[in-house]
């Protein structure tokens, strides 16, 4: 069994690369950050050292890392999920707000904050329990 536990980056160590291209991790100087010589990414150091974070356009969101001693764990996906997240929230709110109305019912600012408590709470839970 595996140690799933996230263990301290270490700046001095080189690691294998979280691509799967059998790259290693090589420390760059001076920086809290990794170069990989393979896929030519960089991953900077974050969370006080425990999470490698990708430095790429490449993808709608950022990936990140934890180091368990043997391999890499996919962490957080970083911040634009979440705003992703709370976009699809804003226009849930505004679709039903339109159902709503579309059906005869008066959406006042009270019924809407209702709404928007309904939808923000297993949100807020759910981004809480991610981390
Ligand atoms: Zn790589």
């Amino acid at each position: 069994v595996q140690s799933q536990k996230a263990q301290k980056i270490d700046l001095n160590i080189d690691y294998p690369c979280p691509c799967r291209r059998r790259g290693r991790l090589v420390p760059i100087v001076l920086t809290e950050a990794f170069g990989c010589n393979r896929c030519q990414q960089i991953f900077v150091v974050h969370d006080n050292g425990y999470v490698i974070e990708q430095l790429s356009t490449n993808y709608p969101y950022k990936q990140a890392w934890r180091w368990t001693g043997h391999q890499w764990n996919k962490a957080y996906s970083g911040l634009r999920d979440n705003y992703l997240a709370m976009g699809g929230v804003i226009l849930s709110v505004l679709l039903i707000s339109f159902f709503l109305s579309a059906i005869g019912l008066n959406v006042n600012p009270f019924n809407l904050a209702a709404i928007l408590l309904v939808l923000l709470i297993p949100l807020i839970v759910w981004l809480a329990y991610r981390r």
